[in-house]
């Protein structure tokens, strides 16, 4: 090796310690984060545009690590949206806490692989007690058996094989050895506002998106109980907690009621609102939910947990374990003995998720929970009323986190959310809600405090009252 290499290696080597790596990681961070309340809390044309410096062919030769991350830094933090901020009201997407970012980059320094308890005791260690918490936090059976998934969708799947074996089982079906091909037919049942990715993952399943039975839903989007149909057979109905349009519940205990008395699984996707449960002011709205048979949650959303934080929650726990099960010779021979995720969720090698969810229910305590719910409510409160206030109609009963809002006909309300997205003091998205096109915001970040609130309004009614025509700003649009 020439001397000129043997440098540029050495410096290479001093620049790829974890000290160093990690201490620019956090200058990058620290900077990222000292400037999310004042950036646009979209992504502009521009930033956009400079997506394309991280693009390329796979050079040859490798690149000094200390310009990679500045490069993602330069070119990679302008196009993420500002959900860390404030102001970022768009779908349902929490924001992260201090203590839970924190902890997550501890866990990647451990690295640890989650598959196993021998592989990695305290990730298994931390899901039994993590489990444990949310149970108690959302008033569910303290026996039930939990997998820590990426998001509610999975965990949506993850529960719903659990019940797919359970009510096959029940007719002396082996789904996992025999398939779906020739068993006896599932009735599922879903409401008319079943989430998209509750679809998915029927269809992932093999019971078909296509091959529910819908049930009606009211003005709020809560389904109808009285109008299920009594099913013969192997059933599962889906239930709602938390509507992403109009944060409606699906009454829960009602539906448990009927659906069990001819036989049915009943699963709730709570994606956040199951997290109502922690609040004592909101817990009514999900009164029954300890009567279903499994759940789906996560904690990114409401919780302000990084994202690829689900979690399934089954009641039967000898469904889940046969639905996941996995055997061979290098696993542990009794799967019983210590928590052994992978035997529980569909992932093998994974990340040890359950490490950041701990330390923010830890560092939040009940009442901390508890409090994240009641405020970010008491927001979704106040843009109800202030946009009420200045005439525009609410679209639904803001009995949660989330708020719909139309700003007169559909053509104006589609350029008013274009031009707020444009303008960049928030952001929000649009949806369609009982065939009108609407604004919705969604208050789900902790870090939201009053002065968003009140700036976000002011700046979404001065838009509006431009009629959605420019939002008098300086800065660059976004499409
Ligand atoms: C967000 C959401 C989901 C999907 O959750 P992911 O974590 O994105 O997989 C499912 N159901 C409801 C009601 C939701 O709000």
């Amino acid at each position: 090796m020439d001397t000129q290499n043997l440098v540029a290696d050495m410096k290479q080597t001093a620049n790829n310690s974890y000290d160093e790596m990690l201490k620019q990681a956090a200058a990058h961070a620290h900077r990222y984060l000292h400037t999310i309340r004042e950036r646009h809390a979209g992504v502009t044309e521009a930033a956009l545009q400079r997506l394309t410096a991280l693009g390329g062919s796979l050079p040859f030769h490798g690149e000094d690590p200390s310009s990679v991350l500045k490069l993602l830094d330069e070119a990679g933090s302008p196009a993420t949206v500002a959900s860390m901020g404030g102001r970022f009201f768009g779908g349902v997407i929490g924001g992260a806490f201090p203590v839970s970012v924190a902890a997550h980059w501890m866990a990647d320094a451990w690295d640890q692989n989650a598959c196993l308890f021998d592989i990695s005791p305290v990730s298994a260690y931390l899901e039994d007690v993590v489990l444990a918490w949310v149970l108690d936090l959302l008033g569910l059976p303290a026996n039930c058996i939990g997998a820590f998934v990426t998001g509610t969708q999975m965990a949506d799947l993850t529960a719903l094989a659990a019940a797919r074996s359970a009510v096959l089982h029940k007719t002396g079906w082996d789904v996992e050895r025999d398939g779906l091909f020739a068993a006896p037919p599932v009735t599922v049942i879903v409401g008319e506002e079943v989430h998209a990715t509750m679809l998915k993952a029927l269809a992932l399943l093999g019971f078909g998106r296509g091959r529910v039975q819908i049930v009606p839903a009211d003005s709020q989007g809560r389904m109808r109980p009285s109008l299920i149909a009594r099913v013969q057979g192997p059933a599962i109905l889906c239930a709602q907690v938390g509507n992403v349009n109009t944060g409606a519940c699906d009454p829960v205990g009602e539906i448990c009621d009927i659906a069990h008395s001819f036989g049915a699984w009943v699963h709730v996707d709570g994606a956040f609102g199951l997290w109502a449960a922690a609040s004592s002011q909101r817990r009514h709205l999900v009164a029954g939910i300890d009567l279903a048979d499994s759940w789906a949650t996560d904690a990114h959303k409401w919780v302000n947990v990084p994202q690829d934080s689900g979690i399934a929650i089954v009641r039967d726990v000898e469904a889940l374990r046969r639905s996941m099960s996995i055997s061979a010779s290098y696993y542990p021979p009794d799967p019983h003995a210590k928590r052994q995720p992978m035997q529980l969720g569909p992932d093998s090698s994974r990340r040890a998720r359950a490490i950041e969810i701990w330390a923010t229910l830890r560092s939040l305590g009940k009442r901390g929970v508890e409090e994240l719910i009641d405020r970010t409510c008491g927001h979704a409160q106040k843009f109800a009323n202030g946009l009420r206030v200045a005439g525009y109609e609410v679209l639904n009963d803001v009995v949660l986190n989330q708020v719909l809002v139309s700003f007169g006909d559909d053509e104006k309300t589609n350029r008013v959310i274009d031009a707020i997205q444009a303008e960049g003091t928030c952001w929000c998205g649009g949806t369609v809600w009982k065939e009108r096109k609407a604004m919705r915001i969604s208050v789900s970040s902790w870090a939201t405090t009053d002065s968003d609130v009140t700036r976000s309004l002011e700046a979404i009614l001065r838009i509006a009252a431009a009629g959605g025509r420019s939002g008098g700003s300086q800065r660059e649009p976004v499409r």
